[in-house]
């Protein structure tokens, strides 16, 4: 049980809003397959500037489809980093596919783009390059990459709704581009996932792979009609393709259009935190704080500080079990992908991405949600500061 003192690594910001569209949806009769998804893909798309949006029931499934949709499969290799959340790089595995890692830089935390640049070989299929944190820095240097070696780039832009660089938003970057809506993300519907795209056919081939590889084109009847009653709809039970289930519920894309309404106020929100942070911890000689270039428009996904390099993963560890035994909620954002079990297994070892395995090694992820208030942010910083200390790890 949370104590009520409790300052959660993350929460959800809910209002009568959100309870109202939901509770519409919920009497409409219509649960799935129906106008309020459509309303939010049209909500999420217009917002980054792109044709289409196909809803989905994870931001993981969103990438699976992306690479089944662009007819990846065993013998093709994928480009990605190896810091980042465990499903960027296992949605390559999901198809059979290998994937290369390419290490970071350290100012971004984003893949260094020269070295995506030297991992292009014979059989690259894609590049996925991932916004960190939020950070859409290097994507415009990463969109010409792919448009050089004429290769697809897949953005797993899940931590990013909002982000901009040089103007452009995240999103827009690749041939199609997959947000995430779990409930530490800017906006949450529970669970669900968006995949935005300017390519029709592309578009249309996601539609059916998430509805069980259904007629390309295949549209849901406009009453609330029964869909599981056999063959009356005309092509509910004829299947073209391998096709999955990973349609989001009406339910969920109700919570989704209440947050889009809200989303720059809850950016704006994510923005004073971090600002907060900024100005409490910046210049602590102990700690590397999140970088923003000059051309970024960050939208903060998470708030992760990083130990000087004198300090070891131990020592972060142990400063996460201190705050945490201080009801602080905190975390060691991101373990490198490469070094997860099933990858190891795969022959991936230490070493071989130096950068992201440093700073994985002494992140730190603090608290960070929309209502944070200045008294939250005292507590926080004053509970590190004394974790971080070196009496209390016992270098004094
Ligand atoms: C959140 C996230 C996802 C998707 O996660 P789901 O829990 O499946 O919605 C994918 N990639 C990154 C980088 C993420 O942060």
């Amino acid at each position: 049980m949370t104590s009520p003192n409790e300052i959660p690594l993350s929460r959800p910001d809910i209002t009568a809003l959100e309870e109202e569209l939901v509770l519409r949806t919920l009497r409409s009769g219509r649960l799935s397959i129906g106008p309020v998804v459509e309303q939010f893909e049209a909500a999420v798309a217009a917002r980054v500037g792109c044709h289409h949006g196909i809803a989905v029931n994870s931001g993981t499934s969103g990438l699976h489809m992306c690479m089944l949709g662009l007819g990846i499969g065993p013998g093709d290799e994928v480009i990605t980093t190896p810091f980042s959340f465990i499903a960027s790089a296992n949605c390559i595995l999901m198809t059979g596919a290998t994937p290369v890692f390419v290490d970071i830089c350290p100012r971004t935390l984003n893949m260094d783009p020269a070295k995506v640049e030297a991992a292009i070989g014979k059989r690259t299929k894609a590049i996925l390059a991932v916004e960190t944190f939020g950070n859409p820095a290097y994507f415009d240097q990463y969109t010409a990459i792919a448009a050089r070696h004429e290769l697809p780039m897949i953005e797993d832009c899940c931590e990013a709704l909002g982000a901009t660089l040089k103007g452009r938003p995240a999103g827009h970057f690749g041939r199609c581009g997959v947000f995430g809506f779990y409930p530490n993300k800017q906006i949450t519907t529970g669970e669900g996932g968006l995949i935005v795209t300017d390519d029709a056919r592309f578009a249309d081939m996601c539609r059916s792979l998430r509805n069980q590889g259904r007629p390309l084109g295949w549209s849901a009847p406009k009453a609330a009609e029964p869909t599981h009653g056999g063959t009356a709809t005309g092509s509910w039970l004829r299947h073209e393709r391998l096709g999955y289930n990973y349609r989001m519920s009406e339910i969920n894309a109700a919570l989704g259009v209440a947050q889009m309404r809200r989303l720059d106020e809850m950016i704006a929100k994510r923005q004073r935190v971090s600002r907060w942070y900024m100005e409490r911890l910046g210049g602590h000689k102990d700690l590397v704080l999140p970088t923003v270039e000059d051309d970024v428009n960050m939208s903060w996904f998470v708030y992760v500080v990083r130990l000087a390099p004198s300090y070891t993963s131990d020592e972060r560890d142990r400063i996460i079990r201190g705050l945490r035994a201080h009801d602080i909620g905190a975390s060691d954002y991101f373990p490198c992908i490469h070094l997860q079990t099933h990858f190891r297994e795969l022959g991936f070892r230490p070493g071989m991405f130096p950068i992201a395995e440093s700073v994985s090694n002494r992140t730190i992820a603090l608290p960070f949600f929309n209502d944070m208030t200045q008294k939250d942010i005292d507590i926080v910083v004053g509970t590190l500061e004394l974790m971080i200390s070196r009496e209390n790890l016992g270098r004094g």
